[in-house]
């Protein structure tokens, strides 16, 4: 059993109360390790590591903190092994897709090593008579990110690098399910000659979070996790005057067309519907086939395809699927397989009679499941699963397909599988969602993008990082300049007209 204690003002600090949380490992369900919970003073101390530090590091010369990240974009290199396990091990998906999620991430930190490139301003020569005028964008000074177990390195990264290249001081609350990944980065931070007090990381549950988000030192809060706490985050930080980036989940369609090339479609759905054992918030989730033809054969190939998936434990390079984060969560997605049954779907692949491999008996798992003739009024359809449940829903026409993607209350990512060129051109300019895929499944846009959904996937003005990550870790300032000796003498009190 090992224990994770918060990284705060450069030391692992243990939680200052007696509030622990469980760490467990899902594919045998062992408690392997225990989290220490933050208190408010947890938080406090953390604030206060960060405000410390913020003078310093945000007069700091943009060049020296690149060049620390780029020792840190090195150092995550050399230490991937060991992040990839603590992924593996906390989390449960399989190592492959740890790695992919690593690269990821990684790709994040290179991003922000432009950082020179982003922050240059734009200047105004001779506004007025003598007069020069410039735009800066500053650092905000303390801030804070909170994230969800499904990504414990990746997410943490989309925000981390990009906020303190700009300058900031920053606080992590990553989830308390699978707490180790952060603190791996912290140590890798620290080598890589990060002064102390510029990232901290506060481990916990609500109490933290709801501290962060009233906290008066606490400038901007960056949140990634299910839509309902997304939401109570936003209004919660905004209320509080906080600027708030609160990106929530999803229910990501993915639409068939008759001419589409079906084993490519296939091919992407297996992948982004049952990867990590669909539990990202870019699954694919649902596949609408336009027409009765396509829908038999996609049905019928998914099935013969999902049934050959390995599933185990993650550490086993030859498993493609591991377990769900929590018995509890497990318990739901299945228990939402049932709804969908008793609801007039047919289940044609059934993940709830998954026999566990010998040790694993314990463990979360819950086998690639496929659901035909699912309806928009079935729960099924309705709620994000979060697990290896793909639902098919027949539409007869593209429009039919449309609307089901423009009704649901989700907007994260989408895709369209199609060789017409007119039809991907309109949906991809009239779908109401922020990430679109024309024959790519899983769209996530690369770091010199910027990531975030439309409708309930999202809560505040700013997607994450790329450009957008930019904007919202700084403050715009304009400044306008002149000097004495072009000054004209005399009070002038009409409105300055830049004459
Ligand atoms: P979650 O909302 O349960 O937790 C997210 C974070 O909020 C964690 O740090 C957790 O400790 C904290 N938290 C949980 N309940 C809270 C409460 N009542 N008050 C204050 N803080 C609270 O999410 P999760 O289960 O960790 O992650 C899965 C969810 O995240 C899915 O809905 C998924 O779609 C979403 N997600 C979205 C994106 C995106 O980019 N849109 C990316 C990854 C995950």
């Amino acid at each position: 059993m090992y224990k994770v204690d918060h990284y705060i003002g450069g030391e692992y600090v243990s939680a200052s109360g007696n509030r622990t949380a469980p760490i467990f490992n899902p594919a045998t369900g062992d408690q392997q390790g225990e989290v220490g919970l933050a208190s408010t003073a947890d938080v406090d101390a953390a604030v206060a590591a960060a405000s410390d530090a913020f003078d310093s590091w945000s007069d700091t010369g943009l060049m020296k903190r690149v060049a620390i990240l780029f020792k840190f974009r090195e150092l995550l290199e050399e230490n991937r092994d060991e992040l990839c396990s603590a992924i593996v091990r906390e989390h449960g998906k399989v190592w492959d897709d740890a790695m992919g999620e690593l690269t990821r991430g990684f790709e994040i930190v290179e991003n922000a090593c432009g950082m020179p490139e982003m922050l240059k301003g734009d200047f105004s020569e001779q506004v007025g008579s003598g007069i020069d005028c410039y735009n800066t964008r500053q650092a905000l000074g303390v801030v804070c990110s909170i994230t969800p177990f499904n990504f414990p390195a990746m997410v943490p990264l989309w925000t981390i690098p990009i906020a303190i290249a700009c300058g900031n001081t920053f606080i992590l609350k990553p989830s308390e399910r699978d707490p180790s990944a952060a603190n791996i980065l912290a140590r890798l931070f620290k080598e890589a000659g990060l002064p102390d007090g510029v990232f901290n990381v506060v481990h916990g549950d609500k109490v933290a979070v709801d501290h962060l988000l009233k906290h008066e030192d606490i400038q901007a809060v960056s949140f990634v996790g299910s839509t309902p706490v997304a939401e109570y985050v936003y209004h919660t930080g905004t209320s509080h005057n906080k600027r708030v980036q609160a990106l929530g989940g999803a229910k990501n369609h993915a639409i068939i067309m008759p001419d589409a090339d079906l084993e490519q479609a296939v091919d992407a759905m297996i992948g982004a519907a049952y990867g990590s054992a669909g539990e990202r918030c870019m699954a694919l989730s649902v596949a609408v086939a336009v027409g009765d033809d396509v829908a038999d054969k996609l049905v019928a190939s998914i099935s013969k395809r999902a049934g050959q998936i390995n599933v185990g434990n993650g550490m086993d390079k030859e498993n493609e699927m591991g377990p769900l984060i929590t018995k509890e969560h497990n318990a739901r997605v299945q228990g939402l397989i049932s709804d969908g049954e008793s609801q007039g779907a047919t289940v044609v692949v059934d993940g709830r009679d998954f026999k566990a491999p010998d040790g694993m008996e314990n463990g979360y798992f819950c086998g690639p499941t496929l659901l035909d003739r699912v309806t928009k009024d079935m729960n099924v359809y309705k709620e994000e699963i979060f697990g290896p449940v793909l639902v098919v829903v027949r539409a007869e026409s593209y429009d039919e397909a449309v609307k089901l993607v423009q009704d649901h209350e989700y907007g994260n990512g989408t895709c369209i599988f199609t060789r017409d060129g007119d039809i991907a051109r309109n949906f991809a300019k009239k779908i109401k969602v922020g990430m679109v895929g024309v024959n790519v499944p899983l769209p996530v846009p690369l770091a010199h993008h910027s990531f975030g959904g439309w409708k309930r996937s999202i809560f505040g003005d700013h997607h994450i990082y790329g450009p957008e990550g930019v904007r919202f870790w700084t403050k715009i300032k304009t400044v306008t300049m002149r000097w004495p000796t072009s000054i004209m003498a005399g009070a002038n009190l009409s409105f300055p007209s830049g004459d």
